[in-house]
């Protein structure tokens, strides 16, 4: 059985329809990326895992366990972090707060000081920075503090949207290999990314999403191969 298994799934903004019936699974212990051009819906993708968006049909199961309507700090608990997109920190709390925010529906404080030591070691930059406002933090340092945050709920699968919007290339290498150390470590990640030879590199598996729908899915290999890809999103 897969960790996730996402079937039919249909979404609407209002009349509109933004996800068509889509189907994925990820299995436990992959890397997934979800590629696609802007618009294509991506991101209403992993907010509807995560319960902040309602699906209008079709299910998401976790581990068997249906979880299409359940509330998102239930879903949460049920081991699914999210770093959004657009890093949505609370900007005048500091970061160590923002992290502690992270955990607080959990109950196992000394997991908890060991979860909140191992983002420290994970990005060093956060550890120097513990008592600063998060708003005033870099837009890597808030990306790092996003996934930070993310990986305070102990997450089974992560889902990571666009980790690397906006940061330098040096910033990008360390979130991606943070990313891999992550996954090494026995997190599941599903994965958006802009940069889909990065994604594509880092990833096992993909799915190419167009215009509300699945268009393509193949081992991450085979879509760097593929022509399509490569001309559409790879700018060969
Ligand atoms: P990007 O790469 O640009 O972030 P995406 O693939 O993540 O794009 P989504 O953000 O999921 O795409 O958007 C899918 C579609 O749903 C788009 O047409 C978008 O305009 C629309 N949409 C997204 N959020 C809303 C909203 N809150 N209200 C109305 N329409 C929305």
């Amino acid at each position: 059985m897969a960790l996730l298994e996402v079937e039919d799934l249909k979404v609407h903004y209002g009349r509109v329809e933004a996800l068509h019936g889509i189907s994925l699974s990820v299995e436990e212990g992959e890397v997934v990326t979800l590629i696609g051009s802007n618009g294509a819906g991506k991101t209403t993708t992993l907010r509807t895992i995560s319960g902040l968006q309602r699906a209008t049909e079709g299910r998401v199961r976790l581990g068997g366990a249906d979880i299409t309507q359940m509330r998102p700090e239930k879903i949460v608990a049920m081991g699914v972090g999210h770093s959004p997109e657009g890093r949505h920190i609370f900007s005048r709390m500091s970061v160590r707060e923002n992290l502690e925010l992270g955990a607080f529906l959990r109950k196992d404080g000394a997991q908890v000081k060991k979860d909140t030591a191992r983002v420290f070691e994970l990005f060093p930059r956060l550890l120097e920075r513990r008592t600063q406002v998060a708003g005033t933090l870099s837009g890597g340092e808030q990306q790092m503090l996003a996934i930070g945050r993310a990986l305070m709920t102990n997450p089974k699968l992560l889902l990571l949207d666009e980790p690397s919007l906006g940061l330098a290339p040096i910033l990008v290498e360390t979130i991606f290999q943070v990313i891999e150390e992550l996954n090494s470590r026995g997190v599941t990640i599903l994965l958006i990314e802009q940069n889909a030879l990065l994604a594509l590199r880092t990833a096992t598996r993909g799915y190419v999403m167009e215009t509300g729908t699945i268009a393509k899915t193949d081992s991450a290999q085979a879509l760097l191969d593929s022509d399509d890809v490569k001309k559409a999103y790879l700018g060969i």
